[in-house]
């Protein structure tokens, strides 16, 4: 087996939230922790020099209680091989299930992976295609627009979309079906706001976060770790509501700019000279300079195990907007927690892009395609009422917003599965 094992800990999470509400039946327990189905296929692709090769793919059906199995479509060879894949994918469906439960969106948990790294392998276009279709028609029965609706992820794009929708579509007597995935391009029926998704919803977590601890937002310092989609439109739209930049960082440095930056100058910089280092202004720290810079708002929104013990006790902000996913390690929570420091956790901060996911797939089922603003002002709703509950969670059992984002989607998808009970 596999020395870290992120099933396992997915399993933990959901029996951290099963002590707080008191749910000790074990097969309840098992029951909310396991994946109703994982799929397990082999694709055979003829390759370009004529040859066969044969490539392992999943599709992990976690919960299904509350609406169609979500969430996307990695392409990805971890370091532990297929077998660490499959535990993988098992994890990432049972946290969709959370995810989609936290905000409240009428949809369950899935995941899928093929074991292929197309860079690395150097896949050609027609390859890669053959592979994609290949996947599709294997997974083509357990998918479909009211049963399992897959979307992008590692290395995957709206072009992949396209292509499973479209085999998809030819394997279901040439139904136009848009409906079967998300995170499809605009003229296959994709939803405006996607690009833009996980950003802007981390923004309207931060200020109904800033809102419970009367934090003015108007010139409120922003630190942004990490400077790809995510953070850079977090910071965008923070900046619209009157917050305040001074600090970003990217994988060749961090800088703080005191007098604080627009995004989208800083933006300019960095694709003129490949890194937000040397900015006008702007001083080169290290990490861990940024990350405890004294700010209202960091948001980590790179890379995961970011924030440990260590650096907890130094952090200066009072709101965490985690962008990223995993960027906190479970030994800085508590820290964090004593410090007053409200932590927006992951499976809220970064669900932007399934909450867009969802009403991408909306569109699709009733034909009628909505402006930036209505999508946006959707997926703001969805968001602040998460983060509502998710605090009044943490008010009431005295527990980080973390643990209580947790408890919330547990106890909703129990409340489903109470009222739908066992059958056959
Ligand atoms: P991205 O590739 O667009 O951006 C990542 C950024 O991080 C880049 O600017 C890169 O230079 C920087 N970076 C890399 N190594 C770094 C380091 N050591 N220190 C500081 N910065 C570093 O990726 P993204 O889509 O913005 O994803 C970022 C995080 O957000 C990931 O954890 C991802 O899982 C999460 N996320 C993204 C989305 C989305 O829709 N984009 C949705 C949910 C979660």
């Amino acid at each position: 087996m596999v020395k870290h094992d992120p099933f396992a800990n997915a399993t933990k999470q959901v029996n951290d939230a099963c002590d707080v509400l008191k749910i000790k039946d074990k097969g309840i327990r098992e029951y909310l922790a396991m994946p109703n189905k994982v799929l397990r296929v082999k694709i055979p692709v003829k390759m370009d020099n004529g040859k066969i090769r044969v490539f392992t793919g999943f599709r992990s059906q976690h919960n299904n209680d509350r609406g169609p199995y979500k969430g996307g479509i990695r392409y990805f060879d971890p370091e532990g091989g297929v077998q660490y894949m499959e535990r993988e994918v098992m994890a990432l469906s049972s946290w969709m299930t959370w995810k989609c439960a936290v905000v409240d969106v009428p949809l369950g948990g899935g995941k899928g992976a093929i074991f292929v790294n197309p860079k690395k392998d150097k896949l050609s276009e027609g390859e890669l295609e053959r592979l994609t279709r290949g996947f599709a028609y294997k997974i083509g029965e357990i998918i479909g627009p009211q049963k399992d609706i897959p979307a992008p992820d590692v290395y995957t794009t709206g072009k992949e979309m396209t292509q499973i929708m479209d085999t998809w579509s030819k394997m279901n007597g040439n139904k136009y079906s848009p409906g079967v995935i998300t995170g499809k391009p605009i003229p296959m029926g994709g939803s405006l706001a996607r690009n833009v998704a996980t950003g802007l919803g981390t923004a309207y977590c931060v200020r109904g976060a800033a809102k419970i601890l009367k934090i003015n937002l108007k010139g409120a310092k922003v630190v942004l770790q990490g400077f790809g989609n995510a953070s850079t439109f977090a910071g965008e739209y923070l900046e619209k509501m009157g917050a305040k930049c001074i600090g970003a960082s990217d994988s060749k440095g961090s800088i703080i700019v005191p007098n604080g930056f627009k995004v989208s100058k800083l933006i300019e910089h960095k694709q003129k000279k490949g890194s937000v280092v040397g900015f006008p202004g702007s001083k080169k720290v290290s990490t861990e300079q940024l990350l405890t810079t004294k700010c209202e708002i960091l948001i980590p929104g790179a890379l995961e195990n970011q924030i440990d013990a260590k650096l907890a006790k130094k952090l200066q902000c009072r709101i965490i907007g985690e962008a990223a996913n995993g960027p906190t390690l479970p030994e800085a929570d508590p820290i964090i927690y004593n410090k007053k420091i409200m932590v927006i956790p992951d499976i809220l901060a970064n669900s932007g892009g399934v909450c867009i996911s969802y009403l991408e797939w909306v569109q699709n089922n009733m034909g009628y395609y909505w402006s930036f603003d209505e999508v946006a002002g959707k997926m703001e709703a969805n968001i602040v009422r998460g983060l509502k509950d998710t605090h009044d969670i943490s008010k009431k059992y005295k527990i980080d917003m973390r643990r209580a984002a947790m408890v919330l989607a547990v106890q909703r998808v129990m409340e489903a599965f109470e009222h739908k009970g066992i059958w056959p």
